[in-house]
């Protein structure tokens, strides 16, 4: 190379040079001897200080993964929030590890009721009967934990503590609160709920065709019940049933073994598998008056029921969204496909983003909603807007958790199929999308659209 051409290359060099930059390293190393070091440094060792340079660099830490984007736990008080941690902690060890295979089996895990039971959360809100006289704000959060790891669970769990007790303490007399809540509240005894029918589900309010007929001290109960939660092996089932007589809809809890009473588990379910729901047949079948729900004497007694568990049911949707989008998450950041995380791409960031944004406004809603009901205030329609709007988000965060983990979102294991399939259910059970909608509808317009 002639003179002129290396001066012309070194000037090039020069120009490329970031001399402010350079300025402020050279106050913190010596240049000069670092330059010099490297000059006199052979080809090899020039490589081998490359591959140093490149291992260096810190490797990508990504933030911790937590689906309450706004902090609503901070609603919580410490108590509460140590219950919704002590929950959360006991999903991961006893539920996490045995949900799929239980889901698979079609079974319900019997020896989780015994560690369940020492949560002590079992009719949380409600006063007296050895119940904790809690938040329902506390009672949505935990909800969402049981569901953020498996539906099943906070199913078993919402029968057992929301509809079965609840009718008995919504609708029962003193004396049949201080027979049953307190073993049912330490999970010793175990409820179901039977109000739907064969072939009356969505009109249940006013088309029950299940019977009842007073015969002395003694109600003849007639007719069948589907879809009961619990029910293959509750202790007691509560069953709703039109009185003959009067025509009014009566509460009545029939004990397991009752003659006459027979329940067969409904197979072949897609969602909610771990949840053994049954086919309740009553022929005959004799309750006696002690039995009979002493304050229930219409079907808006029922409704009473139905307000609170359909709040509930609008925070397991959360928290099987909430369940979906932080497993999504997880895979997206772990998973890699042309040499880089795909949670790097813009396409399913926005994918995550879409999800985090109807599950921090599905969160707001259902704690404004508790909030309300705390205070003695929530109405009918603003737990059905709350079931609607939720069950519905719910769908689209878990086809969309799905979508992002590829064909292993069909497989079992990566837990997201679950969720996909459990999420039907809640969008159908506890009034579905139409009738809680005819109820805002009837709210907002003063006009029922209700056939
Ligand atoms: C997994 C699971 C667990 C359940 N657990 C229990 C339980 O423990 N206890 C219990 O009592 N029940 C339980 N149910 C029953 C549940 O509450 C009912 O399935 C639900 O209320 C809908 O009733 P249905 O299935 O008979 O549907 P249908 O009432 O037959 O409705 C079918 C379709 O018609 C639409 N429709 C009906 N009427 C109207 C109308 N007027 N206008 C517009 N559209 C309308 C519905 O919205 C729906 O889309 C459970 C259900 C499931 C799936």
């Amino acid at each position: 190379m002639s003179i002129f051409k290396k001066i012309k290359s070194t000037v090039g060099l020069l120009q490329q040079l970031d001399l402010d930059q350079i300025g402020k390293l050279s106050e913190k190393v010596d240049i000069s001897k670092m330059v010099s070091l490297v000059s006199s440094m052979k080809g090899e060792d020039l490589q081998k200080l490359m591959k140093y340079m490149e291992g260096g660099k810190k490797k990508h830490e990504f933030p911790e993964i937590d689906g309450d984007f706004y902090d609503l736990h901070q609603w919580l008080t410490p108590e509460e929030r140590a219950i919704q941690l002590k929950v959360r902690e006991f999903m991961q060890e006893h539920i996490k590890p045995i949900a799929n295979e239980y889901w698979l089996k079609d079974e319900f895990p019997h020896h989780i009721i015994p560690e369940m039971a020492k949560l002590n959360i079992c009719g949380l809100t409600y006063q007296g009967y050895g119940c904790p006289g809690m938040s329902s704000l506390l009672e949505g959060f935990l909800a969402m934990e049981m569901a953020r790891v498996d539906c099943s669970t906070s199913t078993f769990f919402g029968v057992q503590s929301g509809l079965a007790m609840g009718s008995i303490y919504y609708c029962g007399s003193e004396e049949q609160k201080q027979q049953w809540l307190p073993r049912m509240q330490k999970m010793e005894l175990i409820g179901a709920f039977g109000l739907t029918e064969p072939e009356v589900g969505s009109g249940a309010a006013g088309g029950l065709t299940c019977t009842c007929k007073r015969v002395g001290d003694t109600w003849v109960l007639n007719g069948q019940k589907k879809w009961i939660g619990n029910a293959t092996f509750a202790d007691l089932v509560v069953i709703w049933a039109r009185d003959l007589d009067d025509g009014n809809v009566k509460g009545f809890i029939v004990q397991k073994g009752t003659k006459g009473f027979q329940a067969d588990k409904i197979k072949g379910k897609m969602a909610l598998r771990i949840v053994q729901n049954a086919l309740i047949t009553l022929t005959n079948c004799e309750v006696h008056e002690s039995n009979r729900l002493q304050n229930a004497s219409s079907f808006k007694d029922t409704a009473k029921v139905l307000r609170m568990t359909r709040a509930g049911v609008a925070w397991q949707a959360v928290g099987c969204a909430r369940g979906a989008y932080e497993s999504a998450l997880h895979y997206t950041n772990e998973r890699k496909q042309f040499g880089r995380t795909i949670s790097s791409f813009q396409m399913v960031q926005d994918l995550l983003v879409e999800m985090l944004s109807n599950l921090t406004a599905m969160q707001t809603m259902v704690c404004r909603l508790s909030q309300l009901q705390d205070v003695g205030k929530l109405t009918d329609e603003q737990a059905s807007l709350a079931k609607v709007f939720c069950t519905l988000r719910t769908r689209d965060i878990v086809s969309h958790a799905r979508e992002l983990f590829g064909g292993n979102g069909i497989l079992i294991e990566y837990d997201i199929a679950r969720f996909v399939a459990d999420s039907e259910a809640i969008y159908s059970y506890e009034g579905t999308k139409e009738i809680n909608t005819l109820i805002v509808g009837r709210a907002i317009t003063g006009q029922s659209a209700f056939v």
